[in-house]
């Protein structure tokens, strides 16, 4: 039934070649959604889609660096001709955090360009959605948080506060665009197993330390995060608007010893 697919719907979701995004991108298409997304390396974002289509999924891409305003506008143009001004799903999936520095360290350029890519990208992108997602009359709005949006991790203060403003950013928009009848949710990973997380300096004894934490005892896939984003798009999920919602197997519940 139309209740669990995502037939015919059209999507956006940033930073499909890698990891999470890769794996949203993927499932929203199996699912029957005709989907666009980006990524900064057009190589990348070249094979990613030669594999698709042999793979008979529905996905086209543009390059785009989600950090710059015109580039944003840009990729708005061309998802605007692509779907005749109709979009059903935007996934603010594209961010990170690319260098590991304690707070006082900071520069005033590195906290804009962590700001750049996980806040002001996610909230210029959905102003430049709204048009399209009120058009299809039936949108759904997912912003990729973090569960370093609700814990301190050693990775300096911007990334978490950048991260804890998407969630709140999650709750306005439900409220104001509810009459458009769009939903919009967060999305917030534990630590899963993306180029992200393996490129880490310290990987593999950060990745061997929380997982004592976890209560599942293990990192997520990007398949575990790509499920919920699905189900938050269908119209199944209908009545689930202006939530923070963990994928962390646990993470965020567990004080157990
Ligand atoms: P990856 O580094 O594995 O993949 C990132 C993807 O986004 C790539 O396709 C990359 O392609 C693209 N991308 C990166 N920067 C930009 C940019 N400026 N403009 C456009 N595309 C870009 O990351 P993850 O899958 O791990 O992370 C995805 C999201 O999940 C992020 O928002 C991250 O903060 C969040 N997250 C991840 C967690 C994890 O443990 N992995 C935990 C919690 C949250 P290219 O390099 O070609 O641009």
């Amino acid at each position: 039934s139309r209740r669990w697919s995502l037939q015919g719907m059209t999507a956006l979701v940033t930073g499909g070649t890698k990891g999470i995004g890769h794996a949203i991108v993927e499932e929203l298409a199996e699912l029957g959604a005709i989907v666009h997304t980006c990524a900064r390396n057009q190589v990348e974002l070249d094979a990613c889609l030669l594999d698709w289509k042999a793979k008979d999924l529905c996905v086209s891409g543009s390059v785009c660096d989600v950090s710059s305003g015109p580039q944003r506008e840009k990729l708005m143009e061309t998802v605007n001709s692509m779907f005749h001004g109709k979009l059903n799903i935007l996934v603010n999936n594209a961010g990170g955090i690319t260098f590991y520095k304690p707070t006082q360290n900071y520069t005033p350029e590195d906290f804009s360009n962590v700001m750049a890519l996980n806040l002001v990208s996610a909230f210029h992108l959905s102003q430049l959605a709204y048009p399209m997602l009120k058009a299809s009359r039936e949108g759904s709005l997912i912003f990729i948080s973090s569960v370093a949006s609700l814990f301190a991790f050693d990775i300096g203060g911007a990334y978490g506060a950048a991260k804890g403003a998407i969630n709140q950013l999650a709750r306005n928009l439900a409220c104001e665009w509810a009459k458009d009848n769009i939903r919009v949710n967060s999305v917030a990973p534990g630590p899963i197993k993306t180029s992200l997380v393996e490129a880490a300096d310290n990987a593999q004894e950060y990745l061997k330390a929380i997982n004592s934490r976890i209560a599942l005892g293990r990192i997520g896939e990007p398949r575990e995060v790509s499920g919920l984003v699905a189900f938050l798009c269908m119209p199944a999920s209908s009545y689930i608007t202006g939530q923070t919602i963990f994928v962390d197997g646990g993470l965020t519940v567990n004080c157990f010893l």
